[in-house]
């Protein structure tokens, strides 16, 4: 901060002159409806003030210069009482926590007093990235404490174009309001007017690019306030502000931890100045709001104050059960020769708090990872790729490299030893090696082309090189852009797969970067070709006996509805020709423009193709989701085509709030009403399929869902004891925020994992479309795992010992967030 700018701000927070607080007095005395008398203007001079002055727990409060400190053991005790503090029942919350305009004063704190003296917000208050001493640099999500949040998390970032001054005119304003607000609580040696004290919180704002004021509300962008009075509108986008929460628990605590990573906290005037910041927002926001009331009111005021105090110590433990990830140099990215996996990651592996992309990318390799389609072809990703390119397969033995984790998930994964580094715990090797590769990815340009000419081909078979063909990705064909040459081409590499892998025997990898989207439109037109079967029954194919993931987007299946026909019609050209030659023939088919106008207008070929393409197209996916191997997740439209159930061997369809029109004016088997919430459940037999119909449960952030929780999860349990190998469907309207909660509980109970496993788990199956279940359900869903590691009789692979839940509410919805922001701005 430059000399001028710092006067501003100190000429500007020190108006408390005399003039000031004879007005103030003047005000005070006015807002009375009779004119006081004497001893009663004394009292109000000074009353606050002496009763302050005789509290000691306010006169620890009010010592600025003295700088609270913690011991690095007894932050820890404080971090597992945030996650053995029973959390307040859902109805004390919400709506609040879903940000509702004006239902602050609203909130009752009687009702959270107690969950509110024993939680405590842990606040990473800037980053190490290099040491000038030691010329060391250091990994940015590194030196990470567990259930802590960064500082910039809980405020207004400073825009791009915003200068300082923006910053030192908010800071002023704040600053003011704060001693303001301490002079009416009699508290003036709590005034912020040090010059130190007021450069340290502009250190912090600007070390972090922040504003000093509390995400708490969406920011008026014009006068940088956000307390204003807006109409009582309800957003529904509100019900998933993950971003909003930390903010949000920081007003329900009752400390505040501060650290970083420098040699001498105690000397770190970020630090410094972080606790003087939340010190002054916390006051500030709960003032604004008046959520506790008004903050005049000494006792409740006394009630509800924040103590903030700095970490000591915490400079670089690594073995230590309250570090997340210890501070790293940059040294520990580097991949050791032959692996995916670095040190860096193994800790992110081992800390299930925070970096969820990365996990469910990992997760995304173990599910989408390879499986054989015949004998010599694979479908995989591009992990597989990656890992058989760096020649991992050849350094060991075909025995060794059969770590193909048939549990095919990283979430009942133990803690590894980053100084083992070894992605063998990972990943799933390639189970053999592949000579030809067809990677399935966005074509760049019109001059892609999809393969070497035939002439490049054949030399490569002969000389036994391995051999790469590109393949459009799935979604990025469509009718319009189907010519003759694309048509050729397409077919062209089908057949050369068949001819490669069955007549040459060599073996072949389709692959794509998520391994379940990018390749299914090639995986699908071959099935079709190869097994001679209709799109509809390629699909079931696909899903039923190859087992795989996949998702096909409307106009994938549009074109493959007509494609079907030409695949269809030289299949069986093929086979004559197959019969009568062994020798390997390129282009033994030519692709007239009379094939090319069949396609369209010949579809005898294939009867109903009209009609199947009708359904499908309406049910995104097509197919719901596979879950866990009884268990499927899906929209209203699947749970009404019960046709495609009945394909599926799904005989049981669980309609969470959504009706299914099929029953209208159906006869129910049984009927019962749930107590307490006063909702119907239904169950009805239709056509072979039992229908478990559950009411009164919108997506509408009010209803909840936990009680009905339990009556579903024993209905799925029951079901399942008298009928060996149901499937079950679970659905409501889109299948991604009621029906996504029931399944994500089903996922934790069957698999005894903790909720963010559980989550993360069922996320990656859902494939491309994004479950988001609102912040009540993520909420409700947190009691949950409390209950069920209550009453389970093995332990949830996930919670601490001697802990209630996994993870608090603050790290949950910061790092919920924190993969959200990833999908909604792709470049950050
Ligand atoms: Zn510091």
């Amino acid at each position: 901060m430059n000399d001028s700018s710092l006067n501003t701000v100190n000429s500007m927070s020190l108006n408390l002159n005399d003039d000031y607080l004879d007005k103030k007095r003047k005000k005070m005395e006015i807002s009375r409806n009779n004119t006081p008398s004497p001893k009663e203007i004394k009292k109000m001079k000074f009353g606050r003030l002496v009763q302050a002055e005789e509290d000691a727990s306010l006169q620890k409060f009010i010592d600025l210069n003295t700088l609270p400190t913690i011991k690095f053991q007894d932050a820890y005790k404080l971090y597992l009482q945030n996650l053995n503090i029973e959390l307040p029942e859902s109805d004390k919350l919400f709506p609040w926590l879903h940000e509702y305009e004006k239902n602050d004063q609203d909130l009752n704190l009687d009702d959270l007093l107690e969950f509110k003296q024993n939680h405590t917000m842990i606040l990473k208050s800037c980053y190490l990235l290099h040491d000038d001493i030691s010329g060391e640099s250091y990994i940015e999500n590194s030196g990470v404490l567990k259930g802590s949040i960064n500082l910039k998390i809980l405020f207004h970032q400073l825009e791009d174009g915003d200068s300082m001054d923006t910053l030192i005119k908010t800071l002023t304003e704040e600053i003011n309001f704060y001693n303001r607000e301490m002079f009416q609580l009699g508290l003036p040696k709590n005034f912020i007017q040090d010059g130190d004290v007021i450069e340290s919180i502009f250190d912090a704002c600007k070390v972090n690019n922040i504003l000093p004021i509390l995400k708490t509300k969406q920011l008026n962008p014009n006068s940088l306030s956000y307390y204003n009075s807006a109409s009582k509108h309800i957003d529904p986008g509100s019900y998933r502000k993950f971003d909003f929460q930390c903010c949000k628990m920081l007003l329900l605590s009752s400390r505040a931890l501060i650290y970083c990573n420098h040699k001498d906290v105690l000397e770190c005037s970020i630090c410094k100045g972080a606790r003087h910041l939340v010190n002054l927002v916390y006051h500030n926001t709960i003032s604004k709001l008046k959520i506790f009331g008004d903050i005049a009111d000494i006792t409740r005021f006394k009630e509800t104050f924040l103590k903030v105090s700095i970490v000591d110590e915490f400079v670089n433990k690594v073995d230590d059960k309250f570090v997340g990830i210890p501070l790293l140099p940059t040294d520990a990215l580097r991949k050791p020769e032959h692996q995916l996996v670095s040190k860096f990651d193994t800790y992110i592996i081992n800390n299930w708090e925070k970096d969820f992309l990365y996990r469910e990318r990992l997760e995304m390799s173990r599910i989408s990872s390879n499986t054989p389609m015949n004998d010599n072809l694979w479908i995989g990703n591009s992990i597989d790729f990656e890992v058989s390119h760096m020649g991992l397969v050849l350094r060991r033995s075909f025995d060794e490299a059969n770590t193909f984790h048939q549990d095919n998930t990283i979430c009942l994964l133990d803690k590894l030893n980053p100084s083992e580094v070894n992605d063998i715990h990972v990943f799933n090797y390639p189970q053999c090696l592949w000579d030809l590769f067809i990677h399935c990815k966005p074509f760049v340009g019109n001059n892609e082309e999809m393969f070497e000419d035939k002439v490049a081909i054949e030399a490569k078979l002969n000389d036994n090189e391995k051999i790469y063909f590109n393949f459009p990705a799935s979604g990025t064909l469509g009718l319009g852009n189907l010519t003759l040459h694309l048509i050729k081409n397409i077919f062209q590499c089908i057949d050369y797969i068949h001819q490669i892998t069955t007549r040459l025997k060599k073996r072949a990898l389709i692959f794509a970067y998520d391994g379940y989207s990018e390749s299914s439109f090639l995986i699908l037109a071959y099935t079709i070709y190869s097994k001679q079967l209709n799109l509809k029954e390629a699909i079931l194919y696909v899903h039923k006996e190859l087992k795989r993931p996949f998702f096909v987007f409307p106009n994938d299946l549009e074109v493959l509805n007509y494609l079907q026909i030409l695949l269809l019609s030289k299949a069986k050209e093929r086979i004559m020709f197959e019969e009568n030659t062994t020798q390997l023939i390129y282009e033994r088919f030519e692709i007239t423009n009379v094939d090319f106008t069949n396609m369209f207008f010949n579809t005898s070929i294939v009867p109903n193709i009209k009609s199947d393409l009708d359904c499908m197209m309406n049910l995104k996916g097509p197919l719901p989701s596979q879950i866990l191997d009884y268990l499927y997740l899906g929209s209203l439209k699947h749970a009404e085509s019960f046709n495609l159930l009945k394909d599926m061997d799904i005989t049981c369809v669980v309609s969470v709030g959504e009706r299914l029109t099929i029953l209208e004016g159906k006869e129910p088997e049984s009927c019962k009403v749930e107590k307490g919430n006063n909702r119907k459940v239904v169950i009805y037999k239709i056509d072979g399929i039992t229908i478990y119909h559950i009411d009164k449960l919108l997506d509408n952030g009010h209803d909840p869902l936990l009680e009905s929780l339990y009556e579903i999860l024993g209905f799925i349990e029951s079901f399942r004891k008298s009928n060996n190998n149901a499937k079950i469907l679970i659905h409501c309207m889109v299948g991604v925020s009621r029906s996504a909660t029931v399944v994500i509980a089903e996922v934790m109970k069957e698999l005894k994992i903790s909720l963010v496993r559980a989550y993360l788990y069922v996320r990656v199956r859902r494939l491309n479309i994004i479950i988001q279940p609102t912040l009540l359900f993520m909420y409700e869903l947190l009691k949950f795992e409390e209950k069920l590691h209550e009453i389970s009789d093995v332990p949830i692979k996930g919670i601490q010992e001697d802990c209630k839940r996994s993870i608090d509410w603050v790290t949950l919805c910061s790092s919920i967030d924190e993969l959200n922001e990833y999908y909604l701005n792709p470049t950050n």
